[in-house]
């Protein structure tokens, strides 16, 4: 059976979205017209779109990475400006491809998250459903390479990136834990081996989270509810003194102050002094040149460091410290679409709270991404599209 009879022409409305003109222009309105669905996709009526610290480098053109060069976007396959950016993405179905059948187990009206790192479809990390470990460059991320969420309506290729959301879960919510919460769940599953081995080794394991932003608050959170906390104690570290109360708030059991300007060697000590003499695992929510040196710092023999921040420069690390102190450096960038259908089902059993929510209206997206980009966002901030 197919579910077209109870699809809206795609006539019926018009789109208003907001684009990227080109690097650093000011975010720009616009109308379009939807395009005929093709028969796989997958068209949502967008209700809430979080703003992530990615939109600010789209919008910027790309990522530092040290040595005073420079990622650009626009030197990556499909990434052209204009760009609709926008990847943190909840609403509700409005329209079905024609090859979309029941098994798909959407209909028109479900409220749904949508999963938005999608990748070629035919590499053999995406057959296996890794999608975000795509290995062609020529990705399909909603937001990046193809219309995302600061508009009223998205097209998402195929319903397996449409995850229907648990009955009476908050759709704010469900925005802010498909990019922040889906990479913070990711950064904590991927941390549990290297703890638990520490907690077998030592009676007990020490996480240090750095970067109380976002991410480093659901990280906190997360890893208090899915961990064994039994043998865990979890430490907070940044540089703004307001967000380690913050931290505190969400579950960690002490938290250290990383001034400014202070050394590898300062930062050691004072950790040390907080963490009691070791850390077993940083996951390092902000991804600069100090926090990684500092992080490496900090960490016990045969310690484990992942970083996840995207803010930019380049690492500076004594090479022979590395096998020296067999430390292990992960990158880790999002997660699975199953991972994000795990994490939906946890904050909805477990009533885990997301990072706290600074909810702008459609008309106020510009002056959204300016207090981004001056730091004056604690937690999230969400757009509530148009109605
Ligand atoms: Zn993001
Ligand atoms: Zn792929």
């Amino acid at each position: 059976m197919s579910n077209i009879s109870a699809t809206p022409s795609s006539e019926a409305y018009h789109i208003e979205q907001y684009v990227i003109p080109a690097p650093n222009q000011t975010w720009e309105r616009r109308q379009a017209q939807p395009a005929p669905l093709d028969p796989r996709a997958v068209r949502i009526k967008v209700m809430y779109a979080g703003l992530c610290h990615s939109d600010l480098h789209l919008w910027q053109g790309g990522y530092d990475i040290g040595r005073g060069q420079t990622y650009n976007f626009q030197d990556r396959p499909g990434h052209e400006y204009p760009i609709v950016p926008g990847h943190e993405i909840a609403g509700q179905v409005c329209e079905l491809g024609s090859a979309v059948t029941p098994e798909d187990g959407l209909a028109v009206g479900d409220h749904v998250a949508v999963y938005p790192f999608i990748g070629c479809g035919e590499c053999p990390q995406c057959l296996h459903k890794r999608d975000n470990f795509c290995e062609k460059p020529l990705q399909r991320v909603l937001g990046f390479q193809r219309p995302g969420g600061f508009s009223t309506h998205t097209t998402v290729p195929d319903p397996r990136f449409v995850l229907k959301v648990p009955v009476g879960l908050d759709l704010r919510t469900v925005a802010v834990a498909t990019c922040s919460g889906l990479t913070a769940f990711s950064a904590v599953q991927e941390s549990r081996s290297a703890l638990a081995l520490s907690s077998s080794v030592r009676g007990r394991a020490r996480l240090l989270v750095v970067g109380c932003g976002g991410l480093g608050q659901w990280a906190i959170r997360l890893a208090t509810t899915i961990l064994p906390v039994a043998k865990l104690d979890v430490y907070a570290a940044d540089c703004r003194e307001e967000q380690l109360e913050t931290a505190r708030t969400c579950g960690a059991m002490a938290t250290v102050h990383w001034a400014q300007g202070l050394s590898t060697d300062e930062v050691k000590e004072r950790t040390l002094l907080v963490c009691g003499d070791r850390v077993d695992v940083v996951i390092d929510f902000v991804g600069s040149s100090q926090t990684t040196s500092h992080s490496l710092g900090v960490l016990q023999q045969g310690g484990t460091l992942l970083v996840v921040g995207l803010y930019g420069g380049a690492l500076e690390h004594p090479l022979p410290l590395l096998p020296l102190r067999c430390h292990r450096i992960i990158g880790l960038h999002a997660g699975s679409t199953a991972a994000l259908a795990e994490l939906l089902a946890l904050i909805h059993e477990n009533n885990i709270k997301s990072p706290p929510i600074q909810l702008f209206n459609w008309h106020q997206l510009n002056s959204a991404v300016v207090k981004l980009s001056q730091a004056k966002i604690h937690g999230r901030a969400v757009i509530e599209v148009l109605p």
